[in-house]
């Protein structure tokens, strides 16, 4: 077993121990669940509306290349600047480039799970440029130094008392039981950041291909503050964000907010088409949108597993995973967590360190179920396990080859036994395998000696 995959098993058997740590996840899961079905109440037709949103993704993930030249070309006629990222290192050069150039000494981030895979803010802290995150989630984590536990809610793991503490120590502020009073803290630390950073950067929710914006959603109205105040713009948008067209909106607002929060739609939402156009009060003066591969073009290239890049990244099946609410998110030690970071992960690092993910899974098939694009999740898992398996293959086919001249002739198949009964009297076992399984004993005598006696 490799150290990440010995490291996972640590970390998840400490959590599946902790029962406050569970305690809190399943009262906030417990919330989550009650809101999502009176979200999924609202709607007329919610299978139907899955069906029309994986039809959508479909076609462009199967289009994907048409899609992200028109995407390019609308950016660059509404005056943006369009950069292509083939790997996380190049991503990172051109954003600490973009701020070198401009000067930038500070930048205020939003919320992406995009600008976690590429690891951007220990590269811009590096270059010596301060990185605010300014989602109150994320804020709390860069307080704490922890990474993101979900890909929504990145501090679902905590209660407010431990952000309270958090606060305390870190800010030196009162304790406090209210959320409206800790909000509040927040809001005065961030408010004069956002207006002295040179740069915003910002992820996309959705890149449209028809009109060359990128649309964001959000409940705290500091994404548009990222994006309206500083000088600069960065967004940086995984290749697949793409939708054909602003309509198309219209559906994948609404599931994604059900989906991600139980809400009818989220409180803030914004479509971003370029720099500040004369006459225009505020926006900033120049836009970049970084269009980052990373690994996406080989789960393209896979038509097995091609449909995990519909994901629109809502964090439902992370809920609905049993084994996601008995470990968290921290114990994954990647970007993607849970049932759809068990499916990417090996396709965007390697499935050499990251084999080890999809069997943290009961293939129970929930994710699947509440998969507001239908993505057959349980599925991917399962072809996850086989590309992880063939990988071993040498090892299992030594077995089956001894397997199989033992099983060829009846002399050679009574040694077998024989064998199978001496090894097991002295407590043999086959680890890792018997470590949480119990090796069934085989009889003292063999069916034949009890015949012949008979
Ligand atoms: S796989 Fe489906 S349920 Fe999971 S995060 Fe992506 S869109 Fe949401």
């Amino acid at each position: 077993m490799n150290p990440i995959a010995r490291q996972f098993l640590r970390d998840a058997n400490a959590k599946a121990g902790d029962r406050q740590h569970r305690a809190t996840v399943q009262r906030n899961i417990g919330l989550y669940d009650a809101a999502v079905a009176r979200g999924k109440a609202r709607f007329a037709d919610w299978s139907n509306g899955r069906a029309r949103l994986a039809q959508i993704k479909w076609d462009v993930v199967n289009h994907l290349d048409q899609y992200l030249e028109q995407f390019e070309r609308q950016v660059l006629a509404n005056g943006g600047q369009v950069h292509w990222a083939e790997t996380d290192e190049q991503a990172r050069q051109v954003i600490v480039g973009i701020a070198r150039k401009h000067g930038v000494r500070k930048v205020v981030k939003a919320k992406s799970m995009t600008t976690e895979e590429i690891h951007l803010v220990p590269a811009l802290e590096a270059a010596g440029i301060r990185t605010l995150e300014t989602d109150l989630g994320e804020y709390i984590c860069q307080l704490r130094g922890e990474l993101p536990y979900h890909i929504v809610t990145p501090v679902m793991h905590l209660s407010r008392q431990d952000v309270s503490r958090t606060f305390t120590e870190k800010l030196g502020t009162p304790p406090t039981d209210s959320a409206e009073e800790l909000t509040g803290i927040a809001r005065r630390q961030l408010r004069q950041e956002f207006l002295t950073a040179g740069m915003g950067i910002t992820g996309a929710n959705f890149a449209i291909a028809e009109t060359g914006q990128i649309a964001l959603t959000e409940n705290e109205g500091n994404i548009r503050l990222c994006f309206s105040l500083p000088r600069i713009h960065v967004a940086i948008v995984g290749i697949e964000k793409l939708v054909p067209r602003v309509e198309d909106l219209a559906l994948f607002w609404p599931m994604l907010a059900t989906s991600g929060t139980g809400q009818a739609v989220t409180g803030t939402n914004s479509l971003v088409g370029g720099p500040r156009c004369d006459g225009e009060p505020d926006g900033p003066e120049e836009f970049h949108v970084i269009l980052l591969d990373n690994g996406r073009t080989r789960l393209l290239a896979d038509v097995e597993q091609r449909d995990a890049l519909h994901c629109i990244r809502c964090g439902a099946c992370l809920n609905a995973c049993p084994v996601y609410r008995t470990i968290g998110g921290h114990a994954y030690r990647t970007t993607y967590m849970g049932p759809i970071g068990a499916v990417i992960t090996p396709h965007l690092r390697g499935l050499n360190d990251w084999a080890h993910l999809p069997y943290a899974s009961s293939l129970c098939g929930a994710c699947s179920a509440v998969c507001p694009v239908n993505i057959p999740v349980h599925r991917h898992l399962l072809h996850n396990r086989r590309s992880a398996t063939s990988q071993k293959a040498g090892g299992l086919q030594a077995v089956f080859t001894v397997w199989r001249w033992f099983m060829q002739a009846a002399p050679r198949y009574r040694l077998g036994g024989w064998l199978a009964r001496w090894f097991s009297r002295r407590g043999w076992a086959a680890p890792p395998w018997t470590d949480t399984r119990e090796l069934p004993i085989p009889p003292a005598q063999s069916f034949r000696d009890w015949w012949k006696n008979q």
